[in-house]
């Protein structure tokens, strides 16, 4: 395996993703959106496949160079953005630009969802709530959105609450990322990787932890998971350091 650059192999630059997402595709792998893999479930799955997913939680401008990195290691992702941020406006000049970019470059637009955060703070329907995103975001980026992931904030309330009364296919959607529909049910059947917390990796296998196993996706490849669901965030990666 390549050496990662910048030091540590855990240090969460943007080159370091760079190196193990190229590795990835040099053992073998290939890259799907979320999308990508309802498509191709059950049908013409590849050998090595990674689903790539990436959350938007606070920086459409490190979402830019995040689409840089994969546009250098020839790979496509999904990525989910937010409507309600305040950290965040998708629609000002500059980051309208980058996601209409990101789309461009054949990557997936997915909706990162709170609407029972929503529903809560202005007393409405979640699923009134969730029809107006929709609509609104594939309207503002002239694509359908096919997609949801849930975003965990700060109100106390879990988004994903939402769908366990609910299929997201009641709204025209392909998958919601941690459904358990047998079209996605992607978290229950692959190898999944994340970035959640921030400095280091987790990992779980089938749905479960894999307690204490903080191995980066470039330290997984030896295992030659057949699936792999790999998390990231926008905000975790940095050039020189965190808090450029
Ligand atoms: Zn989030």
């Amino acid at each position: 395996m390549t050496p990662h650059p910048n030091g540590h192999p855990t240090a969460f630059t943007f080159s370091s993703l760079e190196q193990q997402l190229r590795d990835a595709r040099a053992v073998g792998y290939e890259f799907m959106t979320c999308a990508d893999y309802v498509r191709r479930k059950g049908r013409d799955l590849p050998p090595l496949g990674v689903v790539l997913r990436v959350d938007v939680d606070v920086s459409v401008k490190r979402a830019r160079r995040l689409g840089e990195v994969f546009a250098a290691a020839d790979v496509r992702g999904t990525f989910f953005i937010r409507l309600h941020a305040h950290e965040y406006n998708p629609l000002s000049f500059e980051h309208y630009a980058i996601i209409k970019g990101l789309i461009a470059a054949g990557h997936e637009l997915g909706y990162h969802s709170e609407i029972v955060d929503q529903a809560a703070i202005w007393n409405e329907d979640p699923a009134t709530c969730l029809r107006r995103d929709l609509n609104v975001l594939s309207a503002a980026f002239d694509t359908p959105v096919r997609g949801i992931a849930s975003h965990g904030g700060g109100t106390g309330l879990n988004n994903l609450d939402f769908w366990k009364t609910h299929r997201p296919q009641e709204f025209g959607l392909l998958y919601e990322a941690y459904d358990h529909e047998p079209t996605f049910n992607l978290f229950q059947e692959a190898f999944y990787i994340s970035d959640s917390e921030w400095t280091r990796w987790k990992c779980y296998d089938r749905g479960r932890l894999v307690e204490g196993d903080r191995r980066t996706l470039g330290e997984h490849l030896a295992d030659r998971h057949p699936l792999i669901y790999l998390l990231i965030h926008s905000d975790t990666y940095f050039d020189r350091h965190f808090y450029e």
